[in-house]
């Protein structure tokens, strides 16, 4: 089958090129001045002190959560109703993920349930702003204020998100961003953590680079120098190749979100009433950063035939996504079942994502709700 409607196509494009043109005409293809550029732009849209430009998302949870000294014998809670990168980050660190149940008209981890899982070995709260939608973050700092925990969050779908005036990084130790091939801002692989402390900035600058604090941008400005390694670290920095794709697309950024809301109505419209679908609520007060646009199929066994159904109409859906506690790994080695977490559960067997990204032609929005309709009635 070949596929009309794609899931997401980025926009990268000659201001890209140009941009990394730049870089090639330049001695550093490392860490150097367009990820120092990148690093201000991003801390400026976010309003945060300090922006550190990384590899990857999962690689920002990372390093934050090594850097607040979590580690070994530590429990961080988080969402089971994520990519597997928001609980993989927890053991890297070396701690053990704990997760609870989510909200059920959201999917976003609920804040009511934090207090039951802490326990003694608790220092964190891991949550992840599910599609583009901020989690209860006043709540959530309260909890974690109540019994003197870090909150880390998982931005990868919320660069834009806002709630009640609250943004990504606010009211958080540490937020984490993903600049991978189908997020709002893309270089095909890249990450960032933003955070208000200057101290924290500066311990994951270290460890995203070796626990070595010379790097080749200063060599080049200011000669050679001994140099040492005072930690233990890993090697997450971003590159000015990234940084350079990254760059032009942070004027966009409002531009593109005013664009997802405009075909995020047309998908309301052309899929209100449909018989067999539901919705996640909206939340009011607050800005939807419009990552993922995902429908829930009434019928949970039906799920899986209506993604068949859409792709053999031409049509790329996704899931996201089936709860991180029931994969392979998490089942063998941490002895979860089905039934722990139930509302993650549910919305993880009924939720379907449609095509969705800026540049999609208004057109394929009816086109994908066709399909849609015709999936339903034979799946
Ligand atoms: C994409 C994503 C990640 C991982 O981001 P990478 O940059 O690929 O490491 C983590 N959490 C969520 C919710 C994501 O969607």
């Amino acid at each position: 089958m070949t596929i009309r409607i794609p899931f997401y196509q980025h926009d990268l494009g000659e201001a890209e090129l140009a941009a990394l043109r730049d870089v090639f005409a330049g001695p550093i293809l490392t860490t150097g001045n367009a990820v120092h550029a990148f690093e201000g732009e991003l801390a400026n849209y976010l309003g945060r002190g300090h922006v550190v430009g990384l590899s990857s998302c999962t690689g920002a949870l990372h390093l934050a959560l090594a850097a607040l000294g979590i580690g070994a014998g530590d429990e961080v809670i988080t969402t089971p109703l994520s990519y597997v990168a928001s609980a993989t980050a927890i053991l890297q660190a070396g701690a053990t993920p704990v997760f609870v149940d989510v909200e059920r008209a959201t999917g976003n981890l609920s804040a009511s349930a934090i207090e039951a899982a802490i326990t003694e070995r608790t220092r964190a709260v891991l949550p992840v702003h599910l599609y583009g939608q901020m989690c209860d973050m006043k709540a959530i700092r309260e909890v974690a204020d109540k019994h003197g925990l870090f909150v880390v969050e998982d931005c990868a779908h919320a660069l834009e998100g806002r709630r009640e005036g609250v943004g990504p990084g606010k009211l958080s130790d540490a937020a984490c961003f993903s600049f991978y091939a189908t997020k709002n801002i893309t270089c095909g692989e890249g990450g960032a953590l933003a955070a208000d402390d200057p101290e924290l900035a500066r311990r994951v600058r270290l460890l995203s680079h070796h626990g070595v604090a010379a790097m080749a941008a200063e060599r080049q400005r200011d000669g050679y120098k001994p140099w040492d390694m005072t930690d233990m670290g890993w090697k997450y920095n971003m590159s000015n190749i990234q940084a350079a794709i990254l760059l032009p697309q942070m004027p966009l950024i409002a531009e593109r979100l005013a664009r997802r809301d405009v075909l995020w109505a047309e998908y309301d419209r052309a899929l209100s009433g449909m018989r067999g679908l539901s919705r996640i609520a909206a939340v009011k007060n607050a800005r939807h950063a419009r990552h993922l646009y995902t429908v829930l199929s009434d019928d949970p066994a039906r799920r899986d035939a209506i993604v068949a159904g859409l792709f053999q109409r031409g049509v790329m859906a996704m899931v996201n996504y089936s709860p991180i506690h029931l994969t392979s790994y998490f089942r063998n080695r941490h002895g979860y079942r089905n039934g722990d977490f139930p509302i993650a559960e549910d919305i993880g067997t009924r939720t379907i994502s449609l095509p969705f990204y800026p540049s999609m032609p208004r057109e394929h929005v009816a086109a994908v709700a066709d399909a849609l309709r015709d999936a339903l009635d034979q799946a």
